[in-house]
């Protein structure tokens, strides 16, 4: 067995438990399933979003709404596909009205990113927004502030971005985002 299927049979065990949405794992009792994440498990790049919206609420899988397309575009255009990476989100399941996750939700979820971070053991996460990096950093950031700027972790290296559905309001930042998916793409190659 290589380790990429064993790394994907280790994040199968991790999910078993989840997949049946019987009560609530997490506390949010209008979602239909949870968004466990998706990719290639032997990535060395993991991205990780805020928390699944409609779209991704119903397919059970992360980034497939208007976000999740613009990042297909942004793969493109840097040259790399979903397949390369692994995709997930701080948060597993859709909050209600696609309202930003609590920080009690936030720390809900933690430990199962954190084992699935195990798993992958990737060499360095882009986060996409502030939700994410505050997961990560337990505090209130400033997105504007910390993006591009990479931040050591547990021997991992964090280049925080901003979130797709930010750029889809704000496309004069669209540049700056693809720069920062690039460097985060470039890294993760390195090392
Ligand atoms: N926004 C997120 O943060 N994650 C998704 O999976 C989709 C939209």
């Amino acid at each position: 067995m290589n380790s990429s299927s064993h790394k994907q049979q280790l994040l199968n065990t991790l999910y078993t438990p989840f997949k049946e949405c019987s009560g609530c794992h997490f506390n949010m009792p209008k979602a239909t399933q949870i968004v466990f994440g998706e990719g290639n498990p032997n990535s060395s790049l993991l991205f990780i979003g805020e928390a699944p919206g409609r779209e991704e609420d119903l397919q059970g899988k992360p980034f497939v709404g208007r976000s999740g397309k613009l990042l297909n575009r942004i793969f493109d255009a840097i040259g790399i596909t979903r397949k390369d990476v692994f995709i997930t989100n701080i948060v597993k399941c859709r909050p209600p009205n696609n309202r930003r996750p609590l920080p009690q939700e936030i720390k809900a979820g933690k430990p199962l990113l954190y084992s699935q971070i195990k798993i992958i053991h990737p060499s360095v996460i882009c986060t996409l927004g502030s939700a994410a990096l505050e997961g990560f950093l337990g505090e209130p950031v400033k997105i504007t502030q910390k993006r591009g700027n990479p931040i050591s972790w547990n021997n991992i290296t964090i280049i925080p971005t901003y979130h797709p559905a930010y750029i889809l309001r704000n496309p004069r930042e669209l540049q700056t985002f693809i720069h920062d998916i690039d460097q985060a793409v470039r890294l993760s190659k390195e090392t």
